[in-house]
């Protein structure tokens, strides 16, 4: 709502702002703003603009010479089980980018009818559909950008148009158009776009969306500078003022590669009843298999339509594959096999603070089991890891704990399992606080040129509070004694003084101590 308030006063008042506007790009360095009204924030250049990088990644695929089945190879590092939807990318990556170098050898090729490769990927949240793309598009060292497309509007002045898209893999791409031309955009949530299997009528601005994106998916040109950007428009302006040529002003999607996903929660259903259907025709009974990934495999072209798809537009995605649920023994597997996979980040945040991480086999099982629980794929991994090793990596790095066995009553009960690990440590962690007591001291010293110290008491007194109430010894002494670097300077002004050892009551009661100290002072130096 506030969006299209927003949005209307933009256009309102188009003098006031442009006037701003000039201001500030006159007066400031100004970063590059697509649509104000788009809700997606803007990505992070994942291609470096450096140009020889930007050459580097044109020539690899103007060579582009790489196998299906080294493509999969690849992706079988990183990405556990799919087999089926890694042979049909690679596949379709191959002749993609295959069509793409005859294209440039051979420019006239371009102007021939031919039916890209784009991509509908099928299956449930979390299963590594836009990770099978992601690792693809670093391999072929292409840029990738990727989108909700409940996130677009039909027109485009409220919130995010699908062009936008495409102008965000330019911005991926360093703001290489060049580069930026040959990309790999996803559209996630399409099956959102399609209202009529869900709801049983047909929404309109998802079809008006499916109408917009059908184009980008085909061959179109795309402004670099979205109407609705005042700002990038202005810029372009001052960029062709201030090196004397006009800035190439458009890109053509004809070599990009789409890749649209869903989930499409009720087209399993569908199908199994159209094949059930024609089965009862034949005189068969309807088919036993209740495995939604099957019915995915089985989804034809007028199951999409029926779901509420536009035929042009599915007729734009000859690609189809569905991917699969990951099992418990997969997530097991992501966990201990796959390259960056999260337990492997956990054991290098833990090596940060000095501590080894040693997850067992048992616990690795009971992750799995508890991530399985949590239905969002592989993205239950995280959940339960992060809920699993929180408290751990809030209380440890404070210890002398150096290293921590994670078996499966851990992750069964990750609080009782913290405690026995602190109370083991428990005769050690005094000597620790000690020892930050002494920290402050020598950091004191060298702050302010003043030596303090602590009677024993004192620090008996400080270690005591800095476990009863949680606080770490620098904040608690940092907190007592702020007063004491002007205090102190301030005895040691009128005194000489420039040693002090402090009693147990300059901390229990810091302020007050402080100025029974300077009172004194000062009647010293007047005796
Ligand atoms: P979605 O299928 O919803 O697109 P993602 O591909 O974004 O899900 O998966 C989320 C994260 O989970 C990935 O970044 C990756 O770390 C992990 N992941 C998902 N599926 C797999 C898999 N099959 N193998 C390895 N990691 C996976």
């Amino acid at each position: 709502m506030s969006e299209k308030t927003d949005s209307t006063e933009d256009k309102q008042k188009p003098r006031d702002l442009a006037d701003q506007l000039r201001e500030m790009l006159a007066n400031a360095n100004i970063s590059f703003v697509s649509n104000p009204g788009a809700q997606t924030p803007a990505p992070e250049p994942t291609v470096p603009a450096d140009e020889d990088e930007e050459n580097e990644a044109l020539r690899r695929i103007r060579e582009f010479s790489l196998r299906p089945r080294e493509i999969r190879d690849y992706l079988d590092r990183f990405v556990i089980s799919q087999d089926e939807a890694k042979k049909v990318l690679s596949v379709a990556i191959c002749d993609h980018y295959n069509r793409v170098r005859q294209c440039l050898e051979t420019p006239s090729l371009a102007d021939a009818e031919y039916a890209k490769h784009n991509v509908l990927l099928l299956g449930p949240t979390g299963v590594g559909k836009t990770y099978l793309m992601r690792c693809a598009a670093k391999l072929i060292g292409v840029p990738f950008v990727k989108a909700d497309a409940t996130k677009f509007s039909e027109t485009g002045y409220v919130g995010y148009d699908v062009e936008d898209i495409v102008r965000d893999l330019v911005r991926v791409a360093g703001d290489s158009p060049d580069l930026a031309q040959y990309g790999i955009v996803y559209v996630d949530e399409v099956d959102k776009l399609a209202s009529r299997g869900s709801e049983g009528v047909r929404d309109v601005s998802g079809r008006g969306v499916q109408v917009n994106l059908l184009k980008l998916m085909e061959d179109t040109e795309v402004k670099l500078v979205s109407q609705t950007d005042m700002i990038g428009q202005m810029q372009a302006v001052f960029a062709m003022q201030s090196s004397g040529e006009p800035p190439k002003r458009t890109i053509r999607t004809g070599h990009m590669l789409f890749i649209v996903s869903g989930a499409f929660d009720k087209l399993p259903e569908m199908v199994k009843r159209r094949l059930g259907e024609q089965q009862i025709g034949f005189g068969h009974a309807p088919a036993a298999q209740d495995d939604e990934t099957y019915y995915l495999s089985k989804v034809e072209t007028r199951d999409l339509v029926d779901y509420g798809f536009e035929p042009e537009f599915v007729g734009r995605l000859p690609v189809r594959v569905g991917l699969q649920e990951l099992s418990v023994e997969d997530l097991e597997a992501i966990l201990l096999d796959a390259e960056d996979s999260v337990l492997r980040q956990y054991v290098s945040d833990f090596s940060g603070y000095g501590i080894k991480l040693d997850i067992r086999p048992d616990a690795v099982h009971e992750i799995a089991v508890q991530a399985n629980r949590e239905k969002t794929g592989a993205r239950g991994l995280m959940t339960v890891m992060e809920r699993l090793l929180r408290e751990f990596k809030f209380e440890l790095p404070s210890t002398r704990v150096r290293e921590l066995v994670i078996d499966a009553a851990t992750v069964q009960d990750p609080a009782a399992a913290l405690q026995r690990v602190l109370a083991e440590k428990e005769h050690e962690q005094d000597e620790l606080l000690r020892e930050e007591v002494e920290a402050f001291c020598r950091r004191f010293r060298e702050a302010h040129a003043l030596a303090i110290a602590f009677a024993p008491e004192t620090v008996d007194a400080i270690v005591q509070t800095s476990r009863s109430t949680g606080k770490t010894v620098r904040a608690l002494c940092e907190d007592r004694f702020r007063d004491y670097e002007f205090g102190l300077g301030l005895v040691a002004r009128s005194t000489g003084q420039e040693t002090f050892v402090l009693p147990v009551e300059a901390f229990t009661e810091a302020d007050a101590y402080l100025s029974r100290m300077v009172t004194a002072s000062y009647g010293e130096s007047k005796a």
